[in-house]
């Protein structure tokens, strides 16, 4: 019989500390609460919003990704994590998921404390390798404008990104693209280069007063003077030139990660507040694409081209890990919103407490987990 679960009944699931692993546990936990992947990975259909799940189907392993655990090791055992965490209220030792992460990376083997980012990007790569498709594609569009050019260059980077990478449900969902505008101040050149990011590192920038999320993005994209032994090497006039930098956000992903950058270049700690909103206006950060190329790379036309029709980019917060303390003497915890509509704290294996959206934001703030909100992603994967 199936042992259907209600998921707004249950996953207030805490996880056993294996010897300072408090980094790897919220990673677990704000990685468990990203409902896309985790309706992906448990979930015999395509629904994007899961309420409940089949758990002795996901136990099966029949579920549509045919699991093995020979070849995908680690996917194998993180939905055995999955399934342990979502479908009871409990709490769950992660073993095997740590010893398999200390066996990639050695570092995590031992009890020493370790950087919850670095666990995060380890642990996306490992999913996103043992879930890859290999894909070859090919694109032929009509290049009409200098802005053409640029859409075309930056699809053809993602393209080759992903014919030399694979493609994944994590790079679909996590992946996004910015692009660096280099213009020479000699021969007055621009040179486009587009670059995937799976996160954004944002500085928190200097100054005594409270800073926003929106003050770091901004400090992100300014333009930065490339002189003195920082100098522009121009392909188009050949010097070694002063030039300007700037990067801006070309795409963004479904779920989008921020870490904020709150260890300096001496790793000390930075224990700034930032307010970061609970509801993310993305929409003047990014680059708006809007020539006749996108539209026919979507498949649509012109007139259904969603950024075109609505440019908005709203994203709703879902998670966040938090660092308290010091580099050497700290600790992590995560603020994860289930799916019951309620914000959760969780403290290794302590049983989840339930907070008020007041209580999301603090100084400890250190990786933001945002996801698209449903009427952008409605809009975007029709663009996609
Ligand atoms: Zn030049």
């Amino acid at each position: 019989m199936p042992k259907v679960i209600d998921l707004s009944e249950t996953g207030k699931s805490g996880l056993v500390n294996l010897g300072n692993t408090c980094y790897m546990n919220s990673v677990i936990q704000a990685l468990r609460c990203t409902m896309p992947l985790t309706t992906y990975l448990l979930n015999s259909t395509d629904g994007n919003n899961m309420t409940q799940f089949d758990s002795s189907f996901a136990k099966d392993k029949k579920f549509r990704l045919e699991c093995d655990p020979l070849v995908n090791t680690f996917l194998h055992h993180w939905v055995s994590l999955l399934v342990g965490m979502w479908e009871d209220n409990s709490v769950v030792r992660p073993k095997t998921v740590r010893t398999l992460v200390g066996i990639f990376h050695p570092p995590f083997s031992g009890s020493g404390q370790q950087d919850a980012h670095e666990c995060l990007t380890m642990i996306l790569d490992k999913l996103d390798q043992e879930l890859k498709l290999n894909v070859n594609i090919k694109l032929n569009e009509h290049i009409q404008s200098e802005l053409d050019k640029r859409l075309m260059k930056s699809n053809e980077a993602y393209q080759s990104f992903l014919n030399h990478d694979g493609y994944s449900v994590v790079k679909k969902m996590f992946y996004g693209q910015f692009e660096t505008c280099c213009l020479c101040l000699k021969c007055k050149t621009k040179k486009y280069s587009y670059d995937a990011f799976s996160y954004l590192s944002l500085s928190i920038p200097d100054g005594n007063s409270g800073k926003t999320l929106y003050d770091c993005l901004t400090n992100y994209i300014e333009v930065e003077q490339l002189v003195k032994d920082n100098k522009y090497s121009c392909g188009k006039c050949g010097h070694k030139t002063k030039a300007v930098k700037q990067i801006s956000l070309w795409k963004l992903p479904e779920i989008l990660i921020i870490q904020l950058k709150r260890f300096d270049v001496r790793l000390n700690k930075i224990n700034k507040f930032v307010h970061f909103p609970l509801v993310a206006n993305l929409t003047k950060y990014v680059f708006h694409p809007n020539s006749s190329i996108n539209a026919g790379l979507a498949g649509a036309t012109k007139e259904e081209n969603p950024l075109q029709i609505n440019g908005l980019q709203i994203y709703n917060l879902y998670a966040v890990i938090e660092h308290s303390g010091s580099l050497i003497g700290g600790h992590y915890t995560s603020k994860c919103k289930m799916p019951d509509d309620k914000w959760y704290k969780f403290v290794d294996s302590r049983r989840p407490e339930e907070i008020t959206v007041n209580q999301i934001t603090s100084k400890n703030s250190y990786i933001l987990f945002y996801q698209m909100h449903q009427h952008s992603l409605q809009q975007w994967n029709k663009f996609k």
